[in-house]
């Protein structure tokens, strides 16, 4: 079997093979994302004040 110097990577989050899925930078934007809208539960409900 060959062994390659480079390990195929296949991201199974977005299915690129650029990077593998620990370094998929569409899977880390998503996870920040989602971690400011859990811990952000606030600003949103300004409008609501307003009537
Ligand atoms: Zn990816």
């Amino acid at each position: 079997m060959l062994h390659s110097d480079t390990p195929a990577k296949c991201c199974s989050y977005c299915g690129s093979r650029e990077h593998d899925y620990e370094d998929c930078p569409k899977r880390k934007a998503d996870a920040e994302r989602q971690r400011k809208e859990q811990q952000g539960q606030g600003p949103a409900r300004e409008g609501l004040l307003a009537t």
